[in-house]
């Protein structure tokens, strides 16, 4: 294993290398280089008798728009550096999609998996009240979503937790997003991220130069494609990507991989880890126990949807793939990060790629400040205005139109049409700005060409505001 930079260290020096490129006013670099606030709670909580004493973290690294935004991960192995830079990919990531908050990422030093439901839930809550009561949770502040090791099953008990401490806020409801449906959670937000992924390949393909350079050769379907995690990230790209027809040979967790070089079925594989709570020994596909081989095998997209440092010096040599496209948070380190450029092997950053779970919850948190469904107002309108044009057209036409485009033209779109539209075009406007910026400025990599869309924007945003 390389001797490496923290991740923290690795995200500056990515940061360093746009500031560079587009040359950012320095006080600005300054800034952002900086986490504005890093809280740190170690609280106790009793667990069936015994008293065990909880480690958390919350980072907040830019204010230039609030609130800021951020999963809460629950791992035995984070830390609050880690925390840190999770925090500053937020700031980039959320610039680069233009949504409209601050970065923040939160975490929880615990094995989920060591404790039963009950405990859970308490541990969640009090950590919950310890955030609350220092600022670093409130819809106008500081908004957690899930993370590693979180759900909305974990979003729901902070929502309660935050509801009892201030049940005067009257936006309650967007302290925090990603909750379960029934207390103001979006459809569609489970799987955003998986599917901006998707999006994020997709809109890459309708850019036949970039396909060019990439030395890929048809349209995404013909890739043989590769997917580290399965996971809510990974599970939720794979089956987006399945289901518009794509051929994934190879699917790895933490115990092992499977392949099955004629594509996986995945609504089966799904199935088949509800009920095995495994992928391995899955149907039809050769299963491997080395969960890190999944870095090496031949393909042309290589998806790592499963944690950060997973491709660094020791292994980036084997990496086999045309494209990386990052679907987890920093899953290559700075230094394999050259390697990868200097072989030409083009990469889509993570702070573009898994954005859409951001920008998802973007939309649920409008939805939870306006209190509103969306589409509730105009569905019907939509459907009567559908009706008027089937109508007039079969006045003015001796032809009558087909049922199919009657259904489609009186169709009012409902909160999950609009939430996949509005999913679609925050990912393809992202790429084309990306692309825009990297041609103007001959930058050579779409990671530095990402760090500047989202600099530029920043810096504009503290230039105005002043420092
Ligand atoms: P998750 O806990 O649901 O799934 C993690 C997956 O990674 C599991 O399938 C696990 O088996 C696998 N994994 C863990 N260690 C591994 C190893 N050593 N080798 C191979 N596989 C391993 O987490 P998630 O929510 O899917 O998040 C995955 C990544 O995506 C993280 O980097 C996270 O920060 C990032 N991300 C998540 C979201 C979101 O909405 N959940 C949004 C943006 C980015």
């Amino acid at each position: 294993m390389e001797n490496r930079p923290t991740f923290l260290a690795n995200v500056d020096k990515m940061i360093d290398e746009a500031i560079e490129a587009v040359k950012i006013d320095q006080n600005i670099s300054k800034i952002l280089k900086t986490c504005r606030s890093v809280l740190q709670v170690k609280f106790p909580v009793r667990i069936k008798g015994k008293t065990e004493i909880f480690y958390g973290w919350r980072a907040v690294h830019s204010t230039h728009r609030l609130p800021a935004k951020g999963g809460l991960r629950y791992s035995i192995n984070v830390n609050q550096e880690e925390v840190e830079a999770l925090a500053s990919l937020m700031t980039f990531k959320c610039a680069v999609a233009d949504i409209p908050f601050g970065g923040a990422k939160g975490g929880l030093l615990i094995n989920p998996k060591k404790y039963d439901e009950e405990s859970l839930e308490k541990i969640t809550k009090k950590f919950a009240r310890e955030l609350i009561r220092r600022g670093f949770l409130s819809p106008s502040r500081d908004v957690p979503a899930p993370d590693m090791g979180t759900s909305q099953r974990e979003m729901g008990w902070i929502l309660d937790a935050y509801k009892s401490l201030k049940p005067d806020d009257i936006n309650h409801m967007a302290c925090v997003t990603g909750k379960p449906i029934q207390h103001g959670g979006i459809k569609g937000r489970l799987e955003a991220t998986g599917r901006g992924v998707h999006q994020a390949l997709k809109e890459f393909f309708r850019h036949k130069k970039e396909i060019y350079k990439t030395n890929l050769k048809g349209n995404l379907n013909n890739q043989k494609i590769v997917i580290q995690g399965f996971g809510n990230v990974g599970l939720n790209t794979s089956k987006a990507l399945y289901d518009d027809g794509a051929r994934i040979v190879a699917i790895g967790e933490k115990n092992g991989l499977i392949i099955n070089e004629k594509g996986i079925n995945i609504h089966k594989l799904i199935k088949y880890k509800n009920e095995n709570n495994s992928i391995l020994n899955f149907e039809n596909a050769k299963t491997i126990k080395d969960s890190s081989k999944i870095i090496e095998i031949p393909c042309d997209i290589l998806i790592p949807a499963a944690l950060e440092n997973v491709i660094n010096t020791s292994n980036v040599n084997k990496v086999n793939a045309k494209l990386i496209c990052e679907a987890a948070n920093g899953p290559i380190t700075y230094n394999a990060n050259k390697i990868l450029n200097d072989k030409k092997i083009t990469i889509i950053p993570d702070i573009y790629a898994n954005a859409g779970g951001v920008a998802v919850s973007y939309f649920e948190w409008i939805r939870n400040i306006s209190h509103i469904r969306m589409g509730r107002l105009n569905k019907r309108y939509e459907e009567h205005r559908g009706q008027s044009i089937v109508e007039a057209i079969n006045k003015i036409s001796s032809k009558k139109l087909p049922k199919n485009l009657v259904d489609q033209l009186v169709y009012g779109a409902n909160e999950e049409d609009i939430i996949a539209s509005g999913l679609e075009d925050t990912m393809r406007m992202a790429l084309q700005e990306i692309l825009e910026l990297k041609n103007k400025y001959k930058l050579t990599n779409y990671r530095v060409s990402a760090y500047s869309v989202a600099l530029k924007k920043i810096e504009k945003s503290y230039l105005e505001l002043g420092i």
